[in-house]
């Protein structure tokens, strides 16, 4: 091919950047834009860290959790058509703003709700028979068992808050464990109480009686501190809760203080308020933002972090091999169906805010 042909041909293929992408995604995400004749190039950091050679020449941009897509960004992006990102929460790109300058937004809309309730079982399985604690003391060469005594699951109530996508297969695995289970929406489905014999009751019925209570709504304005001191307080003593949603749904502050004052027997948490603070230490330095109210919270958040009754995983939940395979191989579809000019997984709007208790009944 002679140099102006290959000039030629490469300015026709789509510029497709992989931003925020691990060394994992790369074998597949090289394999896939090779194959579809894209003229792709990867970038580690954040998507507002791309070079003003890449913001001029890219058409479709990739990211994950940790890119803020902002109008400045996208202003000096002349040619991009497609946001494409690689996770179900996209609260960090300003839809508005693509919209308003005729870039579509894609999302992952589903890739993990069995593999997000494994987590949790995980979580209610280690929190019921102290097996982070057990496996920490027997790795010590030390045996002894007091202080490990555990309790089944089998009979006991679990209390659901939340059962969407995530929440129904939770509900599905405590079935098959003869719990029973109660559970609080603000939008039932009867038809899946049915069908996965589960009830649904009111808010503080759920919380009063439930020996396991988990968590599965998003975060929003109306499940914000949605389990606060008032809430703990409907809980028995012996009881644990497991957090596998988002950080803001559980008042941190009073959840270190019924722990602490023995009015709750455990804690499982893989979500923190604040947590993006807590992770990165820049945002905590650089961000002037960062207010003294959410200063506080990530004071709790590191008290419960350290607390003997609570057990932490980072954030994890969503994090096994399937699920990430399906969040690139979704991602792919997107770009395929987008330039083919049939878009799929379009979000159109930020949620943040939208869905309000009231809209969802
Ligand atoms: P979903 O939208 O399918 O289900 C959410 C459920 O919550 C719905 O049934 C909805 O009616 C209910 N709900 C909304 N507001 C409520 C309120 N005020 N009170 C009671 N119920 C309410 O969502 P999903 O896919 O099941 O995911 C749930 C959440 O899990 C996500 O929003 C996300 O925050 C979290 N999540 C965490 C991880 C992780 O790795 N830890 C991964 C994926 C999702």
């Amino acid at each position: 091919m002679t140099e102006e042909k290959e000039t030629v041909a490469k300015s026709e293929r789509t510029k497709v950047i992989w931003a925020e992408a691990s060394s994992w995604e790369h074998d597949y995400l090289t394999e896939q834009s090779k194959a579809a004749g894209w003229d792709y190039s990867f970038v580690d950091g954040l998507a507002e860290e791309l070079s003003a050679k890449d913001r001029k020449a890219v058409q479709v941009l990739s990211c994950f959790i940790g890119s803020t897509v902002d109008a400045k960004l996208l202003d000096s992006c002349p040619n991009l058509k497609l946001i494409t990102n690689r996770s179900t929460g996209y609260d960090r790109i300003d839809v508005a703003a693509c919209n308003e300058r005729g870039i579509t937004v894609c999302n992952v809309p589903r890739y993990g709700e069995n593999t997000v309730a494994e987590h949790t079982f995980g979580l209610i399985l280690a929190l019921s028979r102290n097996i982070y604690q057990a496996v920490d003391r027997a790795k010590r060469g030390d045996f002894s068992t007091d202080g490990l005594r555990g309790f089944d699951l089998y009979g006991k109530t679990l209390g659901l808050i939340g059962a969407g996508s995530i929440g129904l297969h939770v509900i599905r695995m405590a079935r098959a464990l003869n719990m029973r289970v109660l559970v609080y929406d603000v939008r039932p489905q009867r038809l899946m109480a049915e069908v996965l014999t589960f009830e649904y009751a009111d808010l503080e019925t759920v919380l009063s009686e439930a020996d396991v209570l988990t968590i599965h709504t998003p975060l929003l304005p109306s499940t914000y501190h949605l389990v606060d001191a008032g809430k703990l307080a409907l809980m028995k003593p012996s009881a644990v809760i497991i957090n596998t949603s988002r950080g803001g749904v559980v008042d941190s502050a009073a959840l270190l203080d019924a722990l602490n004052s023995n009015r709750l027997a455990g804690a499982a948490l893989d979500v923190l308020e604040c947590e993006e603070v807590i992770t990165e230490d820049r945002v905590l330095l650089e961000d002037d933002t960062v207010s003294p109210a959410d200063l506080f919270m990530v004071v709790d958040s590191y008290k419960l972090m350290h607390h003997p009754k609570v057990i932490i995983t980072p954030h994890i939940a969503f994090y096994s091999q399937e699920a990430l395979q399906r969040i690139l191989a979704t991602t792919i579809d997107n770009v395929k169906s987008f330039l083919a000019g049939n878009t799929v997984s379009q979000v159109r709007e930020s949620t943040v805010g939208l869905a309000t208790e009231e809209e969802a009944k």
